[in-house]
């Protein structure tokens, strides 16, 4: 109940505010304890523009999954040039990575959707929980009209798994309001979004979409049974 006074409160605060106006607040309200954590993928890199161009109190965090695209390192590697903040990596534990590829091989996750969650598991949201811990507040850059599952998300939401407020700036934005933003203010992104990827995420499990296709038809594209998330955002 208590979280639920707590989303009213949030709800009412940000409700018809700009989304730098928004961000600037959740950063004292929660000082210390806000994320935002990027894939650096191209809504999240208008995220990170907004937080570092106005030097906000929110902390910047990442995952390497270790099967990242080169492209996508060139994104961290251009985005903490340009702006000169930091973005904090977090790795998965070798360990367990070790294990599941000696046993398994490098390429287990398109064998069964049980083994791709594991590898989801060990190589994202085990990082993801070390980033958020400590956190009452996760900024994300869920766009509603990314998939029919994230749809029925709400701009603002309170996880009860993880116990912490989620906030998603960009939800109400199409694509085309982030690709305009991202031109007009010279924002780094990851050069395979004009070679058809729209969603990125690893590179053995993202493909570049033809016209038409739905938004995340790019992720795990062998699979057809589901929501097409890697665990990050089940709530
Ligand atoms: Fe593993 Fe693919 Fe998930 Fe990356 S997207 S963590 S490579 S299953």
């Amino acid at each position: 109940m208590k979280s639920n006074i707590m989303l009213k409160e949030l709800s009412d605060q940000l409700s018809g505010k700009s989304i730098e106006e928004n961000l600037a607040w959740l950063g004292t309200r929660f000082a210390g304890r806000i994320v935002f954590t990027t894939s650096l993928g191209i809504e999240d890199q208008v995220i990170t523009h907004m937080i570092f161009k106005n030097d906000l109190d929110i902390k910047v965090a990442t995952l390497d999954t270790g099967r990242l695209f080169p492209q996508t390192y060139d994104v961290l590697s251009n985005t903490i040039s340009r702006y000169r903040k930091k973005i904090t990596v977090h790795f998965p534990e070798y360990e367990a990575v070790e294990k599941m590829v000696s046993e398994k091989g490098p390429f287990s996750f398109f064998e069964s959707k049980e083994n791709r969650m594991e590898c989801c598991r060990l190589r994202k949201v085990v990082p993801l929980n070390r980033a958020l811990d400590g956190m009452e507040c996760w900024i994300s850059g869920i766009r509603a009209d990314q998939s029919d599952n994230r749809n029925q998300m709400n701009w603002i939401e309170y996880d009860e798994a993880k116990k912490l407020i989620k906030f998603y700036p960009l939800f109400n934005w199409s694509f085309e309001d982030v690709n305009n933003f991202i031109k007009e203010n010279n924002v780094p992104y990851n050069s395979l979004h004009d070679k058809g990827y729209v969603s990125i995420g690893c590179e053995p499990c993202t493909r570049a979409v033809k016209p038409g296709e739905d938004f995340r038809a790019g992720r795990w594209w062998w699979e057809n049974d589901g929501s097409k998330e890697c665990g990050c955002h089940i709530n």
